[in-house]
C-alpha cells in the first residue's frame, strides 16, 4: 500500500527502509533536491544521471504561477518519485502568502504528487516563545483541517514545528499518533538557519525531541537539511529523508561543497572530487566560464557530493560502523564534534533502537572515551552487572600483552587449568569493557574489537572504575592479580578488602 514504510537494516537509531510510493519503492535515507518550479537551473536529466530518482518541488510556486497544470509528473515529464512542498518556506521568507491550506491541498489533490505537504506555519528560529507555540497550534489545527480533505493516493507529510523550543517539538510530534492513518510521512521544520550557524548541537536535540514520541514506523524527514556534514548525524538518530537547495544556492555563490565543508572557488587550487565536473575541469577552468554555466557546473558537483555523503551513511548502516562512522566525521569541525557529544548525551535511547548483534560480525574499533558510550558496550555493562559468580574467588588478569582470542592465550590457559582444580572465577581486565568473565569472551564483541594501544588516561580510569564496581557489587573473598604491574591497581578499594 502507497505509503507503507518497511525497515530492512539499522544501526543506532539510524536505519535503511523502503517507503512504498506511487512511482515505486524510494530507499532512504534519501535526499530531495529542491527544483525549483518555474526556473530550470539543473534538468531533469542530469538530476537522474547523478542518481536521483526523486526531487521536490514547489506546490505554492506552481500554485500561483501555473495554475492550469493537471499531473504534476506530466508537467515535469518525469516518472520518479515527487513530492510538492507547500509554501510554508515562502511563510518564512516573506511573512504571509496568497493562499490558505484548502487551497494548497486541494491543488496538490489534484496535481497528484507522490508525496505532499499542507500548508503549515513554520516556527523558524524565533526567540519568542509564544510566536513559536502559535505556530505550533495553528500547524495542528490545520493538521485536523486536512485530515478530512487529503485523498488516499498521496503520501501526507504531518509537519512537527517548535523551533528550538524542545518542549513544543515534542508536543507537536506526539499530536502524530491521532493523524496517523492519513499522515504516512512526517517531518520536521526549520532548522535551515541553525545549520546555515553551524549550531548542530541545537539541531540534534530537536532531531531527538521529535524522535523520542514519534512512532518508529514512519519515516521522519528534515526540512532544509541540505548540507552533507550533518547528514549522517541526522541519520543516526533516525532522520529518514533530507531536502535542501543548498547544492544551487552555494553553486550560485561559487561555494564548492566537499563531504565535511564549504570551500570558495576563488580559493581552491583543486578540485577534491572524482565527479564528471571534477575530472574535466580545474578550479581555474570554472572561473573563466561564464555564470551561467559555472553555477550549474558547480550545483552538479555540489549534487554529487551529497549523494556520496548519503551513500557512505547507509553502508556504514549496512556494515553496522554508523558510530565509528560519526566519530570520523567529528573530528572533521569542532560544530560536529559537538553535535556528536550531544548524541552521546542520548546514548541510552541510542541503544533502545541500536538492533546489538550486527549481521556482518565485524569487530568494532575502539579509539577513546567517546567509545565507551557505544550501544555495544553499554549493553554488555549491563550484561554483566547480572553475572553470577561461581566461586567466591577470583582471578583477575590484565590484558597486557595477551594474546586473542584470550581463552587461547598461553598464561590464560594455565589459570584456566588451576582454577578448575580449585573453583575460581577468571577475568581479563580489558580497557573499554572493563572485566570480561574468560568464558564470555569468544561472544561478539568480546572477540572482535581492535583498540587504540597505549590507552590514554580517561580510558584506563574508565576501566578501572568499571573493575571497582565490579568487584564491590560481586563480593568476592579472595582476588588473584595477575600480569597487571603496568596498570597499578592496587589503588582500588574493593582490592584491598580480601
Ligand atoms: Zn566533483
Amino acid at each position: 500500500m502507497i505509503g507503507d514504510f518497511e525497515i530492512k537494516e539499522e544501526d543506532l537509531a539510524g536505519r535503511i527502509g523502503k517507503l512504498e510510493t506511487k512511482h515505486g519503492k524510494l530507499e532512504t535515507p534519501v535526499f530531495f533536491p529542491v527544483i525549483h518550479p518555474i526556473r530550470v537551473d539543473i534538468d531533469i536529466e542530469t538530476l537522474k544521471k547523478i542518481g536521483f530518482n526523486n526531487f521536490i518541488t514547489n506546490a505554492y510556486l506552481l500554485y500561483k504561477y501555473k495554475n492550469n497544470i493537471n499531473n504534476i509528473h506530466t508537467e515535469f515529464n518525469f516518472d520518479g518519485v515527487i513530492m510538492t512542498d507547500s509554501g510554508a518556506y515562502q511563510i518564512l521568507q516573506y511573512g504571509d502568502i496568497e493562499a490558505d491550506n484548502n487551497s494548497i491541498i486541494k491543488f496538490e489533490n489534484h496535481i497528484n504528487p507522490d508525496i505532499g505537504v499542507i500548508l503549515d506555519v513554520p516556527t523558524g528560529d524565533t526567540d519568542d516563545r509564544q510566536e513559536a507555540e502559535t505556530s505550533v497550534e495553528e500547524t495542528i489545527k490545520r493538521a485536523k483541517e486536512a485530515y478530512k480533505e487529503v485523498n488516499d493516493n498521496i503520501i501526507w507529510t504531518y509537519p512537527i514545528q517548535g523551533g528550538k523550543y524542545l518542549d513544543l517539538i515534542e508536543r507537536s510530534a506526539s499530536i502524530h499518533f491521532q493523524f496517523k492513518d492519513k499522515f504516512k510521512f512526517v517531518a520536521l521544520g526549520s532548522p535551515t538557519v541553525l545549520l546555515q550557524d553551524y549550531d548542530y548541537k541545537t539541531v540534534v536535540a530537536m532531531i531527538m525531541s521529535a524522535r523520542k514520541v514519534l512512532d518508529r514506523g514512519y519515516p521522519l524527514h528534515l526540512f532544509g537539511g541540505g548540507v552533507p556534514h550533518m547528514i549522517p548525524f541526522a541519520v543516526a538518530l533516525g532522520v529518514d529523508s533530507f531536502d535542501s537547495a543548498s547544492y544551487i544556492l552555494y553553486a550560485r555563490d561559487n561555494r564548492y561543497i566537499t563531504r565535511d565543508r564549504v570551500l570558495k572557488l576563488e580559493e581552491m587550487d583543486y578540485f577534491l572530487c572524482n565527479c564528471e565536473v571534477c575530472s574535466r575541469y580545474t578550479p581555474k577552468d570554472l572561473l573563466e566560464m561564464d555564470e551561467e554555466e559555472r553555477t550549474r557546473l558547480l550545483a552538479i558537483h555540489n549534487l554529487y557530493t551529497i549523494k556520496s555523503e548519503i551513500n557512505s551513511t547507509k553502508q556504514a548502516i549496512k556494515e553496522g560502523r554508523l558510530f565509528e562512522y560519526l566519530q570520523e566525521k567529528s573530528r572533521s569541525h569542532p560544530a560536529l564534534y559537538s553535535a556528536f557529544k550531544e548524541i552521546l548525551m542520548h546514548h541510552d535511547i541510542l541503544e533502545m533502537y541500536d538492533n546489538g548483534i550486527k549481521p556482518t560480525g565485524k569487530g568494532i574499533f575502539l579509539f577513546d572515551i567517546d567509545s565507551v558510550k557505544r550501544p555495544e558496550i553499554l549493553r554488555y555493562q549491563r550484561n554483566l552487572d547480572s553475572y553470577e559468580p561461581r566461586s567466591d574467588q577470583a582471578v583477575l588478569i590484565c590484558y597486557n600483552g595477551l594474546e586473542r582470542p584470550f581463552l587461547e592465550d598461553q598464561t590464560v590457559r594455565k589459570y584456566i587449568s588451576s582454577s578448575l582444580r580449585e573453583s575460581k572465577d577468571i577475568f581479563i581486565i580489558v580497557p573499554f569493557f572493563g572485566v570480561i568473565p574468560i568464558y564470555w569472551s569468544d561472544s561478539y564483541p568480546l572477540a572482535q574489537f581492535e583498540m587504540t594501544e597505549p590507552i590514554d588516561d580517561e580510558v584506563k580510569r574508565d576501566m578501572l572504575q568499571k573493575l571497582e564496581r565490579f568487584l564491590s557489587n560481586k563480593k568476592y573473598k579472595k582476588i588473584n592479580v595477575v600480569n597487571c604491574d603496568e596498570l597499578h591497581i592496587e589503588s582500588i578499594g574493593a582490592l584491598s578488602s580480601t
